[in-house]
């Protein structure tokens, strides 16, 4: 019996090491990683360059605390707002931590321009947004809820992509909207740049905060720093985490200048930006920001995106379509095929993906694959779709 709580149903694979977009087991078996941790490894496995950040800052000192100035944070941050909407980053250890930062931003943007019974979020049905209990009550998700209540108040839910609806919950009470660009565990589903245009439109008319959940399609994912570009306006806070540490536990919240209310005192963390991991935040920053890479993400993505359409045409028994965008997508599976089998099925091939919500598989590569990679997943969906259409 395992002394581990068992919160998780791992598959019986464990890896040992890692390189570029593949892992190996103990035995030596590879797998082509198109999971990449669930979006963190955005560079791969054992990438050179932050694997020095890393051993370079080892061997430096590791943590300090917020009790003193900790120069890799100012850089990091300078260079997330020199890249973004925001003026202001708040480091934390996960992507539910950097939610809570951006839930007590909006309360506190009200209570201090002299609103405080304005204090509710307005989030989507279907949505993601952690495992604390503000963060599961932003969620919404009864199966993440169950069990654990009372529910935290303060959270209002309307369907995402309609915009009727969102219009028609803002009340007084109201604080902000809190929405994933592109919704990941709920199945790689993005409402697109009209929806997100229309949801800045909302907040303006009503004076509340426009706050984006980019925990996994930011940092890169979908080909832009953070997949609210696509629709070409500017949130006032974005919470992220995933892959801006390229596997080392870091999440960040982004405020614009209007919502930058937390103060001295206001909030704060232990190790959330302690130097090691702001050694290997700041050396993921060095590649994604690097000329040319991020539009060589939009590419491969694509590539990747018309590759999976070739798949649903080719299997219609098996897949129903595309979802996703950039190197962030998800094919839905017809119903009698269970996505979960399905995954376990490409594992048996020699393919990392993760299931996601209404019957999706999700496809998550590191950043950094090639055209190879992707047709060396095509041959292992191919035959597994091929024995699923011929049953
Ligand atoms: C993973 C995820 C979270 C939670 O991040 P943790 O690091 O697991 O706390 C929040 N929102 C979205 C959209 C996510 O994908």
């Amino acid at each position: 019996m395992s002394a581990l709580m068992p919160t998780y149903a791992p598959s019986d694979l464990a890896f040992e090491r890692g390189l570029g977009a593949y892992v190996f087991t103990a035995e030596g078996k590879r797998y082509l990683d198109f999971c990449a941790g669930i979006a963190v490894s955005i560079l791969g496995h054992s990438h050179p360059h932050l694997v020095a950040a890393l051993k370079d800052q080892a061997e430096k000192i590791w943590h300090t605390s917020n009790l003193y100035r900790i120069p890799g944070q100012e850089k990091m941050a300078e260079r997330l707002v020199a890249g973004s909407f925001a003026d202001k980053v708040f480091f934390s250890n996960s992507g539910a931590e950097a939610i809570e930062a951006a839930i007590k931003v909006a309360r506190k943007y009200h209570h201090d321009n002299g609103n405080p019974e304005k204090y509710r979020v307005v989030c989507c049905t279907n949505a993601f947004h952690g495992r604390t209990l503000a963060t599961i009550a932003a969620g919404g998700q009864e199966k993440h809820i169950e069990g654990f209540g009372p529910v935290t108040d303060g959270f209002d839910h309307v369907a995402y992509g309609n915009l009727n609806e969102m219009r028609a919950a803002i009340g007084p009470e109201t604080a902000a909207i809190l929405v994933e660009p592109v919704q990941g565990e709920g199945g790689i589903y993005g409402a697109g740049p009209e929806y997100l245009k229309g949801l800045r439109a909302i907040a303006d008319e009503f004076g509340i905060l426009l706050m984006f959940d980019e925990v996994q399609c930011g940092m890169g994912r979908t080909g832009k720093l953070f997949a609210y570009e696509w629709a070409d306006i500017k949130p006032d806070v974005v919470a992220t985490a995933k892959g801006i540490g390229g596997g080392f536990p870091l999440g960040a919240c982004l405020t614009n200048e209007k919502a930058a209310v937390l103060k001295v005192g206001n909030h704060g963390t232990t190790y959330g930006g302690n130097p090691l991991a702001m050694a290997v935040g700041n050396a993921v920053l060095d590649v994604i920001l690097a000329d040319g890479f991020l539009d060589g993400v939009a590419k491969i993505g694509d590539a990747l995106g018309d590759a999976l359409e070739g798949l649903v045409k080719k299997y219609p028994d098996v897949f129903s379509e595309v979802r996703g965008q950039g190197l962030m997508r998800g094919i839905k599976c017809k119903d009698g095929i269970d996505n979960r089998a399905f995954k376990t099925k490409l594992e048996e091939g020699g393919l990392l993906v993760a299931p996601a919500g209404d019957n999706v598989i999700r496809f998550l590569p590191p950043l950094i694959i090639e055209q190879s990679h992707i047709d060396e997943a095509m041959a292992i969906i191919e035959k597994a779709a091929g024995e699923e259409a011929s049953k």
